[in-house]
């Protein structure tokens, strides 16, 4: 049976939620969003990498992950604005909370986007349209910042339809639409095919998704390798058998969970339970790294069969983003708790993993080590630099002033 899948995009979202800020801090200043403007960097001394822009930003060929130095070259009247998570995590589940209103089946894939399984909600392509819409404007009309929606079959398709024209658009790709719609884009723009994968297939000479979709699935395996190749040949025909997964995703906390296909008991646990919990755990990983975010008190969670809902956390030495902390720690909480739910002769229908107690890196406490070894080595730093004054001081007593230079230009 087909599924009707949304894929949510915000538009420009640090950038928009930026100018939301700055409107909200000083009504009817000009709007970020209607000049060449960028998040990114330190605003007053210039350094670091641009991480939104604004749609007029565009049109100078601005572009993301790029230094701010250079944006600059590019378009010298760029009004710079710096970062401000903590604002853009309230917009974010503003936004969410609002998909949340037509659907549990809500995926959130990173700050400013997300999945929706609408199969239930919409029976027809019109339908699944109109709600597309409705979406949408419910989205600016009460927030006041724009989406767009991608409307196909599967996850992969919805997200190539979200990233056509922008604003504040619907756009479908449905399998029918693949060869007009999808083929015609160069490879890069294949969501899940990386930078340096592009790179190397257009060095030997495929330019467009329609181009890989030329070549059989053996070519590309013997180009990419088994793995990779099998991949983008699934995705330029458009085939992504990945399902809508809920994301338990509070303010608070990132956390990922699924339903296990089979009940979980002591006996299939090793088996079944712990490569799970170690996909989810790399999935949190892979969330907050992408929105910059670490977590200092890692959690796992189980429903059983009884439906009930346990829980069990403990709060890591350092706030981290790192997979294998992550996973490493989820996977002795869910033995300590898993330990006494099967001595109760339960087992287990959902697991999740996830971490809270969120900060952005600058409230990372260092750990003991850390301090001891930095500790020493300004400790080794110094010594050093005792010795070589002393000699300095020698040698110039002896010989003069000018006989010793230090490498530094500007000393
Ligand atoms: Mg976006």
């Amino acid at each position: 049976m087909s599924r009707t899948i949304f894929h949510v995009d915000v538009n420009s979202a640090f950038l928009s939620w930026s100018a939301l800020e700055q409107l909200k801090e000083k009504p009817g200043s000009v709007d970020l969003r209607t000049i060449p403007s960028a998040v990114g960097g330190d605003v007053q001394t210039r350094h670091g990498v641009i991480t939104a822009k604004s749609i007029p930003a565009k049109a100078y060929h601005i572009q993301t992950g790029e230094p701010v130095v250079k944006a600059l070259e590019k378009c010298p009247q760029l009004v710079l604005v710096r970062s401000n998570f903590k604002a853009y995590r309230g917009y974010s589940s503003q936004f969410i909370s609002i998909l949340r209103e037509y659907t549990d089946q809500v995926e959130q894939a990173s700050i400013d986007e997300a999945y929706m399984d609408v199969s239930g909600l919409a029976h027809n392509r019109e339908e699944a349209l109109a709600l597309a819409v409705r979406i949408k404007d419910a989205v600016r009309d009460r927030l006041g910042f724009t989406v767009n929606v991608g409307i196909s079959e599967n996850k992969f398709l919805a997200k190539m339809a979200s990233d056509f024209e922008k604003p504040d658009r619907v756009h479908t790709l449905y399998p029918e639409e693949i060869r007009e719609k999808m083929w015609p884009l160069k490879v890069r723009d294949l969501f899940g095919c990386g930078a340096a994968t592009a790179q190397q297939l257009n060095e030997m000479g495929f330019h467009t998704i329609g181009e890989l979709a030329a070549c059989s699935g053996q070519m590309l395996k013997s180009i990419l390798g088994e793995k990779r190749g099998e991949y983008i040949h699934k995705r330029v025909h458009g085939i992504d058998d990945s399902f809508v997964e809920t994301v338990r995703q509070e303010a608070k906390s990132y956390s990922n969970e699924t339903t296990t296909a089979e009940d979980i008991s002591r006996e299939n646990y090793d088996r079944v339970a712990i490569p799970i919990i170690r996909q989810l755990g790399k999935k949190v990983s892979e969330r907050l790294k992408k929105d910059g975010v670490y977590g200092s008190t890692c959690f796992v969670q189980v429903k059983t069969g009884g439906f009930q809902r346990h829980s069990r956390q403990t709060r890591l030495k350092h706030s981290t983003n790192d997979a294998k902390t992550i996973c490493d720690t989820a996977v002795v909480l869910m033995k300590e708790l898993t330990g006494r739910l099967f001595d109760e002769g339960e087992v287990l229908r959902l697991i999740g993993i996830g971490v809270s107690g969120l900060d952005h890196g600058e409230y990372r406490q260092m750990g003991m080590e850390d301090w001891l070894q930095e500790n020493e080595q300004n400790r080794q730093r110094s010594e050093k630099k005792k010795k070589l004054d002393e000699m300095v001081k020698k040698i110039r007593s002896q010989y003069g002033e000018s006989a010793v230079f230090t490498g530094n230009a500007d000393r």
